[in-house]
C-alpha cells in the first residue's frame, strides 16, 4: 500500500514550483469502497477534502495514475477551479507539459489506469452473438436493459445479455 501523504506532498511541491496556488487547508482520505471513481474533491467551509480510491494506492497500479489523480483533485482546490474548464484546464495543461503528466477531465477507470485484476468483477455481461466480444458493465444501463436495441461495436452483430 502506497503512502498517500507522501505522494500528495510530492504533487503539491510540483505545483509550488510551477507557481500554482492550491488551497491552504486540504484533508486527504482514502476511499476503500470498490468504486469506479478514482478521486473526488469536496469543499467543506474553508477546508477542502480530497478522497482518493484505495485502488490507486495498490502497488499494482502505475504510480502515475495516482499522481495524475492527485493533481486533478488538487487543481480543483485552486481559486475558481471547481469545473474542468478555464483556469483548471490551463493549470492541468501546465502540469502536463512540465511533468509529462496526463491529467484528464475524467478520472474514471475507463482510462484503464487501474489493472483489470483490481476492479470488481462485472455485474452484467452482454455478448455479441456473432464474434463473441463481451461488454462488461458494473451498472445498469440502456445496453444492459435492452441489448437487442444495440449492435456490436466490432462487427455489428446482435447482442444478448448473458449475465
Ligand atoms: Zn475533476
Ligand atoms: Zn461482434
Amino acid at each position: 500500500m502506497r503512502d498517500l501523504k507522501k505522494y500528495a506532498a510530492e504533487c503539491m511541491s510540483v505545483l509550488d514550483d510551477l507557481g500554482i496556488r492550491y488551497a491552504p487547508i486540504i484533508r486527504f482520505s482514502v476511499n476503500t469502497r470498490a468504486s469506479t471513481r478514482l478521486g473526488l474533491c469536496r469543499k467543506r467551509g474553508e477546508c477542502y477534502e480530497i478522497e482518493i480510491s484505495s485502488l490507486l494506492l495498490d502497488e499494482r497500479t502505475p504510480a502515475d495514475s495516482l499522481r495524475d489523480t492527485l493533481w486533478h483533485e488538487l487543481l480543483h482546490t485552486c481559486r475558481g477551479c471547481m469545473k474542468h474548464t478555464g483556469l483548471w484546464k490551463k493549470y492541468a495543461e501546465k502540469v502536463n507539459a512540465s511533468c509529462g503528466a496526463c491529467i484528464r477531465r475524467a478520472t474514471a477507470n475507463g482510462d484503464r489506469k487501474i489493472p483489470a485484476e483490481l476492479l470488481p468483477p462485472a455485474r452484467y455481461i452482454v455478448r455479441c452473438e456473432s464474434c463473441g466480444t463481451e461488454y462488461l458493465r458494473q451498472k445498469q444501463s440502456p445496453l444492459v436493459r435492452n441489448p437487442e436495441q444495440y449492435r456490436c461495436g466490432k462487427c455489428k452483430g446482435s447482442l444478448k445479455r448473458v449475465q
